[in-house]
C-alpha cells in the first residue's frame, strides 16, 4: 500500500540547462511541497549580502562548488531543522558522493521516494543556457527562444528587470559542465544501486517533461 501521509520527498538531478529549476517549482506546486534550491539560497544571500552570501560567492562565480559542510548546513537548517516540511523537491543538492551521503543520514529511515535524473543532451543544454533570463526580483526563470516574458526583458509574474545570471558566462558554464560530468553524474548510478532513481527524458516542451516527470513520481510512490 503506497504511504501517501506525506508529500513526496524527491531530488531532482540534471546537467545545467537541463531544466531542473522549471520542473521542481512545479512539482512542488503540484505537491504543495517546498522547493528547496541551492543555488537560488546561494543567490539571494549573495544580494543581500548576508555572511553565506560573501562566503559562496567567489566560488558561484567561478562555477566552482560551494565547500560541503557550506552547503549541508543551509539543506539541514530549511528541511531538516525543527520546523521540517512533511516533504520536497531538492534542486542542485546532492552534488557529489560525499552530499548524498550526508543527505542520506539527515533523511533517516524515511529516506527518499524518488530521485529524478533530467536527461537531456550537451548540445540541447548548451543552446538553453545560452537563452536563459532570470528575474532579478523574484527569481523566475525565462528564455529568450523557448519560453519569453510577454514583454522583452520584464518579468511575467512581477515586473522586474531580467537579467543573465552573473555565472552563465562561457567559462564558469563550461566549468559546471565540467564538474557536472566528473562529480555529479556519478549519482546516478550511486541511486540507481539503491533502487531511488527514474530517468526522465527531458527533450520537449516543460508541459511534456513534466507530465513525464510526475507519471516517474506517481509510479515511484505507487512501489512504495
Ligand atoms: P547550475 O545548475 O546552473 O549549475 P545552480 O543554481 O544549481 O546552477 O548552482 C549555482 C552555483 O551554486 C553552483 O555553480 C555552485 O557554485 C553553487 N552550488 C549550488 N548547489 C551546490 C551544491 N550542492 N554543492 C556545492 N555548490 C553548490
Ligand atoms: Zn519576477
Amino acid at each position: 500500500m503506497a504511504d501517501r501521509a506525506f508529500g513526496p520527498r524527491i531530488v531532482v538531478l540534471g546537467r545545467q540547462g537541463s531544466g531542473k529549476g522549471t520542473q521542481a517549482t512545479r512539482l512542488a506546486s503540484k505537491y504543495a511541497v517546498p522547493h528547496v534550491s541551492t543555488g537560488e539560497a546561494f543567490r539571494a544571500a549573495v544580494k543581500e549580502g548576508t555572511e553565506l552570501g560573501r562566503t559562496v560567492q567567489g566560488y558561484m562565480d567561478r562555477g566552482d562548488l560551494v565547500p560541503d559542510e557550506v552547503v549541508e548546513a543551509v539543506i539541514k537548517a530549511h528541511l531538516f531543522g525543527p520546523r521540517a516540511p512533511a516533504g520536497f523537491v531538492l534542486d542542485g543538492f546532492p552534488r557529489n558522493v560525499a552530499q548524498a551521503e550526508a543527505l542520506e543520514l539527515m533523511a533517516g529511515p524515511r529516506g527518499l521516494d524518488v530521485v529524478l535524473n533530467l536527461e537531456a543532451s550537451k548540445d540541447e543544454v548548451l543552446r538553453r543556457i545560452a537563452g536563459r533570463r532570470v528575474c532579478s526580483a523574484c527569481g523566475a526563470n525565462y528564455n529568450v527562444v523557448d519560453h519569453p516574458p510577454r514583454s522583452a526583458g520584464v518579468c511575467d509574474a512581477c515586473g522586474s528587470a531580467l537579467h543573465q545570471r552573473d555565472d552563465d558566462t562561457e567559462e564558469a558554464v563550461s566549468r559546471r559542465l565540467e564538474l557536472y560530468e566528473a562529480v555529479t553524474a556519478p549519482l546516478i548510478d550511486w541511486y540507481r544501486q539503491r533502487g531511488l532513481l527514474a530517468n526522465v527524458d527531458a527533450m520537449g516542451s516543460p508541459e511534456e517533461v513534466g507530465s513525464r516527470a510526475l507519471d516517474a513520481v506517481e509510479a515511484a510512490r505507487d512501489r512504495r
